[in-house]
């Protein structure tokens, strides 16, 4: 008869390492920026219970406009994992932010204690976009409420990778604290806004776009974060390939796979650099 230790694994056994996957906890992560108050609640049920089974355990969900901000800080209030940000999306914004706006924006700030940031903010240079004056005056005027109320910005690019570090640096940006939301540039542009102070989103562009995993080389894992941008993705027909926030966990495998480390240890280190990133101790 074989020693106990070489013996074929009994039902029991078997039965307890499945109790233990079961309770298996996986690591902690974040998906810094989202659009969730664009998805119908029951999209939205489901999709925050499959974040929760993958592991996150929080999802900034941004304004682009002050009826979006004001329901993605509903949602806040309303979900335990959902926390909010409040801000006017520069291709949403129709002529120069005034003030009124910005006191509402103030308001629905200062309504929740679940509002994590000012956004969303920034700038975006396509052809068809708003005035580019207005968007920087936008931006600007987003940055000194974030300062105000001691928050972090939360920001978009958009063909502008070279117009808005000298805005943020002007703008004294490491003394608020902000988020590259959506990274796509390159190593020189991610080591420019960590020198200002900010911190660098990733999202699910780094899962193909080759250029971008060099420059996440480059990029010291403690300055990162993950996101997905999540918003409801109706063009594609397949419901299965539409963007949620359980994906982050994909963008946090191929950070691993690229930085040679473990996914628990970017999971923990994207998280906790979030907490960082929005001053929340
Ligand atoms: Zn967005």
């Amino acid at each position: 008869m074989l020693p106990p230790v070489l013996q074929a694994p009994g039902p029991d056994y078997l039965r307890s390492l499945r109790a233990a996957a079961a309770h298996r906890v996986p690591p902690p992560l974040c998906d810094s920026h989202t659009h969730l108050d664009q998805f119908d609640d029951a999209t939205l049920e489901g999709m925050l219970a499959r974040a929760a089974d993958a592991g996150v355990v929080m999802i900034v969900s941004v304004g682009t406009t002050l009826e979006s901000s004001r329901r993605a800080v509903e949602l806040a209030e309303r979900h335990a994992l959902v926390y909010a940000g409040v801000g006017l999306h520069p291709q949403d914004i129709k002529g120069p932010v005034g003030d009124a706006e910005m006191v509402v924006l103030r308001r629905l700030a200062l309504s929740s204690a679940k509002v994590v940031c000012v956004s969303e903010t920034g700038l975006d240079f396509q052809a068809a976009s708003p005035d580019r004056r207005w968007q920087e005056e936008s931006l600007r005027r987003h940055v000194r409420l974030a300062r105000e109320l001691g928050k972090a910005v939360d920001f978009h690019a958009r063909e502008a990778y070279e117009d808005i570090l000298p805005v943020l640096r002007e703008e004294r940006i490491g003394e608020v604290g902000a988020i590259w939301h959506y990274f796509q540039g390159d190593a020189r542009h991610a080591a420019e806004a960590i020198g200002l102070g900010c911190y660098i989103s990733l999202a699910k562009p780094l899962l193909r776009e080759t250029a971008l995993q060099e420059a996440v080389r480059e990029i010291p894992l403690e300055r990162m974060v993950l996101e997905t941008d999540s918003y409801p993705q109706l063009f594609k027909k397949n419901a299965a390939r539409r963007t949620e926030p359980a994906h982050v966990a994909q963008v946090a495998e191929k950070v691993a796979e690229i930085k040679g480390v473990a996914f628990a240890e970017v999971a923990e280190a994207t998280t906790a650099n979030l907490r960082r990133a929005l001053r929340m101790g």
